[in-house]
């Protein structure tokens, strides 16, 4: 069984050791999986890159290449990694081998049969995201523990929408909820005031990652 399981493939993007910048596992040195393929199309996507490019590679070699980097954290990422049909697989071979997995989703799509071991940050599309709607319901139903639910915040039309999500759904009694400032878009000042004007319970996230490696931050 463990064996046919090594041999199913997906279309990964690239593999790579960095710092996660997002979610409650911010500032761990991780692997990142980047599956191929996304079906929604974001004004903000920073991986554009992944829409189409990419090649097929097995489990088992997918293994092999987070196993050189020595860290127990891997985040399955995009593109939209639950277009794979193999990517539940991986998941649970990852969990068997003790990994720490996160999986960053669009929300688009249900992970209700995702194994539970693995912690879900659940992207909710809001109406400047370009993707508005692309909400599967099913995903309130996944367990808070395991769950955190994500907003990029464009616009102060989208926050108030965010708010208003939250609370018309519990989400702030039942999930960590974080807000990220869509880079370039909106001031990160603007949306810390906005959440401690609005005595809002969500969380700001600043997107770790981008303030490290960005051109600005490099002096380039
Ligand atoms: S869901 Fe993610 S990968 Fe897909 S278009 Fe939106 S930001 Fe890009």
């Amino acid at each position: 069984m463990e064996q046919s399981r090594l041999g199913l493939p997906l279309k990964i993007n690239e593999i790579f050791y960095s710092i996660q910048g997002e979610s409650r596992f911010v500032g761990w040195p991780t692997v990142f999986v980047r599956t191929s393929g996304c079906h929604l199309r974001c004004s903000y996507c920073d991986t554009t890159y992944a829409y189409y490019e990419g090649g097929k590679k097995t489990i088992g070699e997918i293994l092999s290449e987070i196993e050189k980097h020595q860290t127990p954290y891997v985040c399955l990422t995009g593109g939209e990694p639950l277009l794979q049909k193999n990517l539940n697989p991986l998941v649970k071979e990852l969990c068997d081998r003790n990994y720490q997995v996160s999986i960053e989703t669009s929300g688009d799509l249900s992970c209700l049969e995702l194994d539970p071991r693995a912690f879900k940050v659940v992207d909710i599309k809001t109406p400047d995201s370009g993707a508005p709607g692309a909400f599967c319901a099913d995903n309130l139903d996944l367990p808070p523990e395991t769950t955190e639910f994500k907003f990029v915040i464009c616009s102060p039309e989208d926050f108030t929408w965010a708010e208003d999500f939250c609370r018309e759904n519990q989400l702030f009694e039942r999930f960590n909820v974080l807000y990220s400032p869509s880079f370039n878009k909106i001031e990160s000042r603007w949306l810390a005031e906005s959440i401690l004007a609005k005595k809002s319970s969500a969380r700001l996230q600043m997107q770790l990652h981008k303030y490290i490696w960005s051109p600005e931050a490099r002096g380039v």
